[in-house]
């Protein structure tokens, strides 16, 4: 894949440090084919993961590095959120959790927070977790039936909840600092990520990445830090790649603390370009498609395949500022502008499930 680059200025530091991130994920295809050859065809043709995990944005991703280890694809549908925990400022969030319940009927949810978990009470939780409120709504809405956050209920949906506390002050960053679990099934602990004890190293809050913000699919086949295994990255994860508002101020939060590389990472058998392509009218999902149908405006008639492979193009040039952004114009404009004066490597990446290989580059 080669891009119009000309009148895009990258630091020569910055296309360095993007190289070798590259490197590092064009050898993903001989991790991946160990999961046998079956295994990726299933994966190629669908998902059917078993947990939604939510995660903030900000400060958290060190915690992720332990967390998504023990993570193989098809398993983890995963969908960030602004650090307060909640996606009312982010219909993109909200309509990749909604995707995860309706579509994909997930019904093990976990929610991962900063502080220390409130006495147990569904209330205290509720407000703690705003997420968790509006799931709530939605459920009642589209009736799912997940009886969620109220205390002593015997929900339906497995329902985990994870704090973390800043370590005040000290520049140690964020610490594991207690696992609380309220209602429902507690089988699903068994297979619950085993972080509660763990410490998050040496990161501080506001903290991203050293080496990269990667901006890749809520989709459970796509595992960034296994693509970037070895790199410190942080990731941003919504349903079609899409620069949402949560995407975008992760981004302007990165670029500002000198991150050399922004990854855009589409993949095959993407459901919400299909959704796209489709014209889904789900109106939880209007903002994703309407990302996702300017993305690729023109190009729906080709293969699935190049359809995905222009829809994080098009994010691309938009943070390259070489192509006009229609959605979220005058947040997109102003981080573009940001990745301009700093010299921010941008990058399309692109993996195919069937095989694991990921194409693209600078
Ligand atoms: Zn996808």
């Amino acid at each position: 894949m080669k891009m119009a680059t000309a009148d895009v200025r990258v630091s020569r530091g910055n296309i360095e440090s993007a190289r070798r991130l590259i490197e590092t994920a064009k050898k993903y295809k001989e991790r991946y084919s160990e999961l046998g050859a079956k295994r990726m065809g299933d994966l190629s043709r669908g998902q059917k993961p078993t947990k939604l995990a939510i995660m903030p944005a900000h400060g958290i991703n060190e915690f992720q590095v332990d967390a998504t280890k023990e993570y193989k694809p098809g398993q983890i549908f995963t969908v960030t959120c602004a650090e307060s925990i909640s996606f009312e400022e982010d219909s993109v969030a909200k309509g990749s959790v909604f995707y995860a319940i309706e579509h994909l009927k997930i019904r093990d949810i976990e929610v991962h927070g900063p502080g220390k978990p409130p006495a147990s009470s569904g209330r205290a939780l509720q407000k703690e977790f705003p997420v968790w409120s509006e799931i709530a709504a939605m459920d009642s809405e589209c009736g799912w039936g997940l009886k969620l956050g109220t205390a002593g209920s015997t929900a339906k949906a497995t329902s985990h909840y994870y704090y973390y506390e800043a370590g005040r002050s000290t520049g140690e960053g964020w610490l594991v600092d207690e696992r609380y679990q309220h209602g429902g099934d507690t089988t699903g602990l068994g297979n619950a990520l085993l972080m509660s004890q763990s410490r998050i190293s040496s990161s501080s809050v506001g903290h991203f990445a050293t080496e990269a913000l990667v901006i890749e699919c809520a989709d459970s086949r796509i595992i960034g830090r296994q693509v970037f295994e070895g790199h410190d990255i942080a990731l941003v994860s919504n349903a079609g790649n899409v620069l949402s508002p949560i995407a975008l101020d992760a981004i302007e939060a990165a670029v500002k603390e000198g991150v050399p590389a922004i990854v855009i990472m589409g993949h095959s058998n993407c459901g919400a370009v299909g959704a796209a392509i489709a014209k889904n009218t789900e109106a939880p999902l209007a903002e994703i498609m309407l990302a996702v149908q300017t993305n690729i405006a023109g190009w729906e008639n080709n293969v699935q395949t190049l359809v995905e492979v222009r829809n994080a193009f098009a994010s691309v040039e938009m943070l390259q500022g070489i192509r006009r952004p229609e959605v979220y114009p005058g947040r997109v404009g102003e981080v573009a502008n940001l990745i301009s004066q700093r010299g921010t490597a941008v990058v399309p990446l692109y993996l195919d499930l069937s095989s694991g290989e990921i194409g693209g580059g600078i």
